[in-house]
């Protein structure tokens, strides 16, 4: 017989999380990994602690902030970070824009006057690619300092093959009087960009630290939360999930339904690839969305900690493995012991491409890092490990948006509603992500049905979703 039961939520991401925290024991989630919140997870190395990515909170919307911070209390501080930009022209504040003052003086003149002439003169045509939206929106000086060396990096594609828009999550266009500003003073406006950032810090012997604090404070409201549960195939015209669960020695397949609504967190492309009913031509498309992974080398360091270093650094530099370094002791104190330092060091990769030798990409981040003078003298690396995301960034193709669009407004047809960073398929961030869970159970909680759900959510998706 099936168990059935009004909602089901696949993935305990954020996004599911807060769903089901709404839903009550209306709700079930069913998770693969042992523990939840997906991308919002903290790895523990002996006494050091690891984000999975760099993870700073910013709410983006009342709502999400009166609840998260009703339920975690005094353990959210608040954290505004400094983060810096390395360019061959020298070292400035994020973002590069708004902090030209810290550049070398020619290249600073050069992006002030390409700016002023795209400001004063806006020139009549629309980018028809990312290469051509960031020349549009910043001029070719600022560019060829910084965003286009990082940008290749971090795509690894033809920027001029990507789409104009979808990119904002890193981006901030400022006014030209702000530009000014942080040319002739340099570090002047530090509230410019996300400085009301969040960050737990749980007191010292807390068996959880890091991010995933905010995960496992969701996940305690979760009434029906089921943990190493893999979906392996959805049949939509039945509302029945198959799941996987068990060890290495054994195995079991169970069969779950819903009522009501389902909510999917999985990355769309997966999903659609699971529904028996997927139109052959819309699996086929859906599996050509591309993405980039990251790769995080978690570095455990003995030694003095860096003085200053910022919560973390951009490189622009083509010929470092890496586009950030993320110091994690200087989002909570206690993510290392007093003697030492946490150091993520991010890199990013086509999903498609080989996967490079763990030994081979170890010496690369270690030499390179060292080229940065990241690591101050008497600092000793003692551990590390690497930890694979993937999907971590959606490429927003020319092609991929029909895709996307038509795939969500097929489950939706089946009552089934795709959110969260990768189910829409999009750049969200953790608020974003909560709030979407909220609104989508909210609505589920009142008797709307699952497909006009679908519809309101779209526009939050086009709207107010894009950005964070
Ligand atoms: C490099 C990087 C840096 C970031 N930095 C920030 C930041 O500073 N601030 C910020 O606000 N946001 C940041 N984000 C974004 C933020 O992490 C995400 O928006 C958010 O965590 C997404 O949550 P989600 O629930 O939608 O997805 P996920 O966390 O991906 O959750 C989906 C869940 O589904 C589960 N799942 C997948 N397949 C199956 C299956 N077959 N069966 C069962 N379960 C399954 C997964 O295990 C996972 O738990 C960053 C993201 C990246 C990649």
């Amino acid at each position: 017989m099936i168990e059935r039961k009004d909602v089901l939520i696949l993935g305990a991401g954020l996004t599911g999380l807060s769903a089901a925290w709404v839903l009550g024991d209306r709700a079930t989630v069913l998770e693969r990994e042992a523990r939840p919140g997906g991308l919002v997870r903290t790895e523990k190395i002996g006494d050091y602690w690891f984000d999975h990515v760099v993870h700073l909170l910013y709410f983006q919307d009342l709502d999400t902030e009166r609840r998260v911070r009703g339920l975690m209390g005094d353990v959210l501080a608040p954290c505004p970070p400094t983060a810096w930009v390395e360019t061959p022209h020298g070292t400035t504040r994020f973002p590069l824009q708004m902090h030209l003052g810290g550049l070398d003086p020619e290249v600073c003149v050069r992006c002030i006057k390409d700016l002023a002439e795209l400001t004063y003169k806006p020139p009549a045509q629309q980018p028809r690619n990312f290469e051509e939206m960031l020349l549009l929106t910043f001029g070719r000086a600022m560019c060829d300092a910084f965003l286009f060396p990082y940008n290749r990096k971090m795509w690894k594609r033809p920027l001029n093959e990507l789409a104009p828009s979808g990119f904002t999550w890193n981006i901030t266009r400022p006014d030209f009087e702000k530009v000014l500003k942080g040319a002739v003073a340099q570090n002047l406006d530090a509230k410019a960009y996300n400085s009301a950032g969040w960050y737990p810090r749980p007191p010292a012997g807390s068996p959880v630290r890091g991010m995933e604090v905010l995960s496992a404070s969701l996940a305690g409201e979760a009434s029906d939360l089921r943990l190493g549960q893999t979906v392996t195939s959805v049949d939509l015209e039945e509302r029945v999930v198959t799941v996987q669960y068990g060890d290495r020695s054994r195995t079991w397949t169970e069969r779950i339904g819903f009522k009501d609504a389902m909510l999917s967190s999985l990355p769309l492309p997966r999903m659609l690839k699971m529904c028996e009913q997927t139109p052959p031509d819309l699996r086929e498309a859906c599996s050509k969305l591309t993405r980039n992974r990251v790769i995080s080398v978690a570095l455990a360091v003995e030694g003095p900690r860096p003085k200053a270093p910022g919560h973390w650094r951009y490189y622009g530099d083509e010929s470092l493995i890496f586009t950030r370094l993320v110091f994690l002791h200087e989002f909570d104190e206690l993510c290392a012991p007093p003697e030492g330092w946490s150091l993520l060091v991010e890199i990013t990769e086509p999903a498609e491409a080989p996967l490079t030798d763990p030994k081979v990409l170890l010496e690369r981040v270690l030499a390179d890092v060292r080229r940065t003078g990241a690591i101050p003298e008497g600092s000793r690396i003692i551990d590390h490990k690497f930890m694979k995301i993937d999907p971590a960034y959606v490429v927003f193709s020319l092609e991929n948006q029909p895709v996307v669009e038509r795939a969500r407004k097929f489950l939706a047809s089946y009552g089934v509603t795709s959110l969260g960073r990768y189910g829409s398929w999009e750049y969200s961030g953790m608020s974003g992500c909560m709030h979407d869970g909220f609104d989508w159970a909210e609505k589920i909680a009142a008797g709307k049905a699952p497909a006009v759900v679908e519809e309101e959510s779209a526009t939050v998706v086009s709207g107010a979703g894009k950005g964070r």
